[in-house]
């Protein structure tokens, strides 16, 4: 985000502003200008970069930097890995199990094998949040090949318990893959704990690089390359690495350390604008507010108020948030996630997402609120003109 000082930014799961250490450092990237598979002496910074970033990694999710293939982001990382556990396994174990609230990199992907003739079952996940247990296990067997459910969900926040499901999943002999990218400088957790086979993360998330990401790939476990090339991370993932980007995640890894403190912070802040928002406005609600969150998020249904009107005006005064819609060519689209939910088209229709950053401030926050509560107030007051028909001829 550029400094704009009269501006909130308030919609930290689309994508977060780059970590203050990552500006301090920024000339020093921009000299890592050699190519780090040259054999000259050019090639010894980038190579180091990726070497200690790889090794910080493999340090915060407690594997072994082997099993870390960089890449350009979690779209890449979730298309690679559903298709390689295809190509690999699909003429013995055609079927997968996917949560049907997975970001589009997944879900597109997913249907995309459909087309290819893989069998996905799309596991429900209920109005507050709760994934169905009772549909896993009836639909996993020994043709299952993967088993993907994601860490967190962007729009609404909610923590799936992936260390049962994997459980599940492994006990049927299938692959286990979580889209992790809501999780790290979110949620303060031990990531071997998930045991996943595959996990996807993304930089730009994380108050690194855009264009930049990871996946973990547990050993062993099947591998194509969606991208064949020169030999890069062992063969893995062709192309000269984005070293600056790399480099830029390594920078920002260094700051994981005080997540805790950091979770603590933006749970609160969040807390306090969700109590602020239901003592000040009638008629809202938050989605799967009773499920583990991650900290930063929040998702409201403002009853009577359109959710792109109210984002357009709360954008005009100063403030970013988002809807989770999907605008295609000006027709927004309710959030594909939230009716999967179960919520109607009109509850859809009325969300907003509030998500809360690193650098975020209680000031922000309640000025935010102040700003919601007159802004509600007014699109209330217009929407109530229009149905009483007072513009009718
Ligand atoms: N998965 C989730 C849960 C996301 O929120 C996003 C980004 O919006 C992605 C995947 C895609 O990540 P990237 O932008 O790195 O391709």
């Amino acid at each position: 985000m550029q400094n704009r000082p009269n501006r909130v930014y308030l919609d930290h799961n689309a994508t977060t502003p780059h970590s203050d250490r990552l500006k301090l450092k920024w000339n020093e990237l921009l000299e890592l200008s050699g190519n780090p598979s040259s054999i000259h002496q050019d090639s010894r910074a980038p190579k180091a970069w990726i070497r200690e970033t790889r090794q910080k990694i493999a340090d915060e999710l407690n594997c072994s930097p082997l099993e870390i293939i960089f890449n350009s982001g979690a779209s890449e990382g979730n298309s690679s890995i559903l298709k390689s556990v295809w190509d690999l396994l699909g003429s013995e174990k055609p079927e997968m199990l996917v949560s049907s609230v997975e970001h589009p990199s997944v879900m597109k992907t997913a249907q995309f094998l459909q087309s290819k003739g893989a069998v996905i079952h799309f596991i429900p996940v209920s109005k507050n949040g709760e994934i169905d247990f009772n549909f896993i296990r009836q639909h996993l067997s020994r043709k299952t090949s993967l088993v993907s459910v994601m860490y967190a969900n962007n729009e609404t926040g909610t923590v799936f318990p992936i260390a049962e499901i994997s459980e599940m999943a492994h006990a049927a002999g299938a692959l286990m893959h979580s889209d992790c990218v809501q999780m790290l400088g979110k949620d303060d957790i031990e990531f071997e704990n998930l045991n996943v086979d595959y996990a996807t993360f993304s930089a730009h998330k994380f108050y690194a690089l855009k264009g930049t990401g990871f996946a973990f790939v547990r050993k062993n476990s099947p591998w194509v390359p969606l991208i064949n090339g020169g030999g890069q991370e062992r063969a893995r993932r062709g192309g000269t690495e984005n070293i600056t980007g790399i480099a830029a995640m390594g920078i920002v890894l260094d700051s994981l350390s005080e997540v805790s403190d950091r979770v603590k912070r933006m749970t609160s802040l969040r807390d306090s604008l969700e109590k602020q928002i239901l003592e000040k406005i009638s008629g809202v609600t938050i989605t799967a507010v009773q499920r583990k969150r991650i900290s930063n998020t929040s998702s409201l249904v403002i009853e009577n108020v359109d959710g792109e009107t109210l984002l357009m005006s709360l954008d005009l005064k100063g403030f970013s948030v988002s809807t989770g819609a999907a605008c295609s060519s000006g027709n927004p689209e309710p959030s594909p996630v939230l009716l999967a939910m179960g919520l109607t088209r009109d509850e859809a229709q009325s969300s907003l997402r509030i998500s809360v950053g690193w650098s975020t401030t209680q000031e922000q926050v309640d000025s935010f609120v102040d700003c919601l509560v007159s802004v509600v107030a007014k699109l209330r007051e217009l929407n109530q003109i229009e149905n009483s028909g007072v513009y009718e001829f």
